[in-house]
């Protein structure tokens, strides 16, 4: 390990750079803070090679080639005329076509979509697969409607958006509040559009439209191979150890699924209404049954298993005593206080199975505090990878098994681990993944997008 002074010439660039996006866009706070995250990393970087500095990679990196916006009118069932906002930031396509999830949530603005599809152009970096960044979405609430009205609702989406997506231009996939279901319509409405069968403009797909198997379990899974790694690098393993997931969607409910696999006890997780708390260890066949099929609150769950309990305020689920905690909710779900008091009771291991669920103070507490830290970039990039295993079968035209993909899933997995505790150690962090993965993720993208020019 070499040491890399932190000159003021590149701090105060670094520096001049990060306002600059600031002032470029205001209001932005969760794109700023995902920016910073990833400076903050990049200073030695910089340091180490000027060219960065002098081919302006920061000030690139952080404008996304195209950003689209538009109207999604609809009907809902009352026949009144609704009309939502829509999203595709097409971020960076130095090393493949833009690749990111859509959202639908109520939240979703620029701000929210530009953090995200930051973030995945460093995440689809670290997968060592050809894939650049983007991610899109709606400000419409999928909550409370119902399936004619979803169709209605993503037919139109999918009306607008399929004029900028193509199996080679930008590929995107679900994310919250976008599952099989949505995915389905947008494909069939993909279809009709473009008129032809181009199985890789989305991934997570059905099986049968031509989906991944181990698509649907790939990110949480994912988190759980990271971290595992991590904790065997430490001489620990989640077998044995009691764990809190939060949230209860496609993430959180295979995070579970491979914890309890590994010998874990989880006990506790949530919704946007609140968490649970089972002290026996959470039954998941319940949560999926409330979860996946019968679209229910988590709160159900105490109700067939009476000595579990349910508190509101899912903030909560992080005063449970645990030896692992995974965030796999939301952004900022985990903050300063949250972090405190998983320290105080213990918590060894965070792994990020969200979109930085944990804010930027979380984080330094854990890392002060040597807990072991797993950031979401590098953590949650199982779905990502297995989406672009996905495109992988599609252009071949044949399917592999569950086993197959999820051998590959694994090998990726502890790639993405290995390589981010490499950079860590050769710029100076050893054992710090956050910025270890920052800097693995932007090397790449960086070095390919000084080759292919100014454009
Ligand atoms: P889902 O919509 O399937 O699930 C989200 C879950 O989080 C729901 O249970 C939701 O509850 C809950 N939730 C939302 N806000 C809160 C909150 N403040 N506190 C507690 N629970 C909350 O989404 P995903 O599982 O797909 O995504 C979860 C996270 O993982 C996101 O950050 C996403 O960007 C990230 N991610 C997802 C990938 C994927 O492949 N799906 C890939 C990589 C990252 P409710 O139902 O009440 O809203």
């Amino acid at each position: 390990m070499e040491r890399v002074e932190q000159t003021p010439e590149v701090v105060n660039y670094v520096d001049r750079v990060y306002q600059t996006v600031k002032e470029r866009n205001p209001n932005e706070l969760e794109f700023h803070q995902a920016v910073k995250e990833v400076f903050d990393s990049l200073v030695p970087v910089l340091v180490k090679n000027p060219t960065y500095m002098k081919q302006a990679i920061l000030e690139r990196i952080v404008e996304p080639e195209r950003t689209i916006s538009f109207r999604v009118p609809w009907v809902d069932d009352q026949g009144n005329v609704k009309v939502n906002r829509g999203f595709r930031v097409q971020f960076n396509s130095a090393i493949g076509p833009y690749k990111g999830g859509l959202r639908f949530h109520p939240s979703v603005n620029a701000s929210i979509i530009k953090f995200l599809g930051f973030e995945q152009i460093f995440k689809n970096s670290l997968t060592g697969q050809p894939i650049g960044g983007g991610k899109g979405g709606a400000d419409f609430d999928p909550k409370g409607k119902s399936d004619l009205e979803i169709m209605r609702f993503t037919q139109s989406f999918m009306s607008e958006l399929s004029k900028y997506i193509d199996a080679d231009v930008d590929v995107p996939a679900g994310d919250i509040g976008v599952g099989a279901r949505e995915i389905g319509y947008m494909f069939g409405q993909y279809k009709k559009m473009r008129g032809g069968f181009q199985a890789g403009v989305l991934t997570g797909k059905s099986i049968d439209s031509g989906g991944s198997l181990a698509r649907k379990e790939a990110t949480g899974y994912g988190t759980v191979y990271f971290v595992e790694e991590m904790l065997k690098d430490k001489g620990m393993s989640f077998n044995g150890s009691t764990v809190t997931v939060s949230g209860s969607g496609n993430v959180s409910i295979y995070a579970m699924e491979k914890a309890i696999e590994f010998g874990a006890k989880v006990v506790a997780c949530s919704d946007s209404g609140g968490y649970i708390y089972d002290e026996t260890g959470i039954d998941l066949s319940t949560v999926k049954r409330l979860k996946e099929v019968e679209n229910k609150r988590i709160s159900e769950y105490v109700m067939e298993h009476p000595n579990a309990h349910y508190f509101e305020d899912c903030s909560g689920i992080w005063s449970v005593p645990c030896d692992v905690a995974l965030p796999c909710a939301t952004q900022n779900e985990l903050d300063e206080t949250a972090a405190k008091i998983l320290v105080a009771n213990g918590v060894f291991a965070v792994g990020e199975g969200a979109n930085m669920p944990s804010t930027h103070g979380a984080v330094e507490i854990f890392l002060n505090s040597n807990v072991l830290f797993a950031p979401g970039k590098a953590a949650n990039a199982g779905g990502v990878s297995v989406s672009a295993l996905e495109m992988a079968q599609n252009s071949a035209r044949i399917a592999w098994t569950f086993a197959e993909v999820d051998v590959k899933l694994q090998e990726i997995m502890k790639n993405i681990y290995r390589n981010s505790m490499k950079a860590a150690e050769d710029y100076d962090a050893p054992g710090n993944l956050v910025v270890g993965a920052n800097i693995a993720g932007f090397i790449k993208v960086a070095d390919t997008m000084i080759m292919q020019g100014v454009i």
